[in-house]
């Protein structure tokens, strides 16, 4: 997921963060599907059901639940859907040790954040656990997103001791050379399954990540299985947006008909297994779950659908943020709003005062069907797609084929 915008990332619907920790309960457990503490670290979703989430921050704000951190853009890999078009080489203008960890000292201001750790990839940056060991004494949670190929026994232990809790690794295809044609380096593959090892020989948690294109909807079914084969905590299937190097990708995106058609697929194809199964920045998933759930008459609860009935499809600037390697602040990794930049405003101001993000947090600023939709609650539309396809982000989304019972 290095270049994915870890959407892991998504849109917490406050809604359902609503449960304040009772006082002087210290248990550490913030989030996860009831029973399955599994579930935590990238599970954007997972947040919102936190019980001990605060509902907002002492002036209103809604907290911050997960930061996607660029703290590198360079990458060794040349995936054909990154969105930061990465290369090897270090960029300019990347956080010093000391810069970034002066912004860690500021993340607790905006609630109790997750980091991902994420890129370009991560494990390019030379002092990343120093970073990651200094928002653990922070007492935040961190996870990783790297593309698993510098993954090394060495890497893994220093994962451990600095307290990564769950990686996300991509893997798009079912064997090498797909997932190696999409990814842009032959041995991809081979090298991700021996990350996956290391993570495994020392405990550490990980997720498969895959993003939906026309070339490999057709083997799911596939990919799912590997996943569940090497012990997968997680499946996420991420909707292709169409940015960065992806913008040349036009071809693979599927059409709203075939998104409707995987979601529900989706939908049907979780009740086959206990792995927990998650659509990211597919917001209406969450509107189909409902059609469906309606349509069996079952109650959306945390019963249920376990987090997916207390979170919202889009998370970007509600419960979610990114923050490139420069320092930019955005709703997410594809949408290039620019929010502010903490070198010159401090992050908290930022998350509490951006004019976009409180656009964000502002139902009415919706335009489109997405403005009057009966799910706008739980959906929202992705903006990213909706500012790629029509330069607008605010606009209605562009593959969602539901009609809102009240016309726009
Ligand atoms: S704007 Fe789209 S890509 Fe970004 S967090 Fe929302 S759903 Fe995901
Ligand atoms: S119209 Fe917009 S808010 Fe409603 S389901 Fe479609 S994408 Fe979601």
């Amino acid at each position: 997921m290095s270049t994915h915008h870890d959407h892991t990332q998504g849109c917490a619907c406050t809604r359902a963060a609503g449960r304040e920790k009772p006082q002087g309960c210290e248990c550490t457990q913030t989030q996860g599907h009831p029973g399955r503490p599994q579930d935590a670290a990238l599970r954007a979703d997972g947040l919102a059901g936190n019980p001990h989430a605060l509902k907002t921050l002492p002036d209103g704000t809604p907290p911050l639940r997960l930061i996607a951190w660029e703290v590198t853009r360079s990458c060794n890999l040349a995936c054909k859907h990154c969105r930061a078009e990465a290369h090897t080489e270090p960029y300019p203008g990347e956080f010093s040790t000391e810069e970034a960890k002066a912004l860690i000292d500021t993340f607790p201001e905006t609630g109790s954040p997750i980091i991902i750790f994420t890129g370009g990839e991560p494990l390019m940056r030379p002092d990343i656990f120093e970073l990651v060991a200094h928002a653990r004494s922070k007492g935040l949670r961190s996870v990783m997103a790297p593309n698993g190929t510098l993954i090394t026994p060495e890497n893994a232990r220093r994962m451990k001791e600095t307290g990564i809790a769950r990686c996300s690794i991509s893997i798009d295809g079912a064997e090498s050379a797909s997932h190696d044609a999409f990814r842009g380096v032959p041995g991809a593959f081979e090298a991700a399954m021996r990350g996956i090892a290391c993570l495994k020989a020392e405990g550490i948690e990980f997720q498969i990540n895959t993003t939906v294109t026309k070339s490999n909807l057709g083997h799911f079914k596939e990919i799912f299985t590997l996943a569940q084969r090497l012990g997968a905590a997680a499946w996420h299937i991420f909707l292709l947006v169409p940015m960065g190097r992806a913008a040349g990708l036009a071809e693979e995106v599927i059409t709203a008909r075939e998104y409707e058609e995987v979601l529900n697929w989706f939908y049907d194809f979780r009740k086959t297994t206990s792995m927990h199964l998650k659509a990211t920045c597919a917001p209406h998933y969450y509107r189909i779950m409902r059609q469906r759930a309606r349509a069996e008459g079952l109650a959306v609860t945390p019963e249920s659908f376990g987090m997916d009935a207390l979170t919202r499809g889009c998370l970007g600037g509600t419960g979610f943020c990114f923050i490139s390697h420069t320092g930019q602040v955005q709703p997410c990794g594809y949408l290039e709003l620019d929010c502010g930049n903490v070198r010159t405003t401090p992050f908290p101001e930022i998350w509490r005062s951006s004019k976009h993000f409180l656009e964000f947090r502002t139902p009415a600023d919706y335009q489109g069907k997405c403005g009057v939709c009966e799910y706008h609650k739980v959906c929202g539309g992705c903006r990213a797609r909706a500012h790629s396809l029509t330069g607008n982000h605010l606009a209605q989304e562009p593959l969602c084929t539901y009609t809102p019972k009240k016309r726009s």
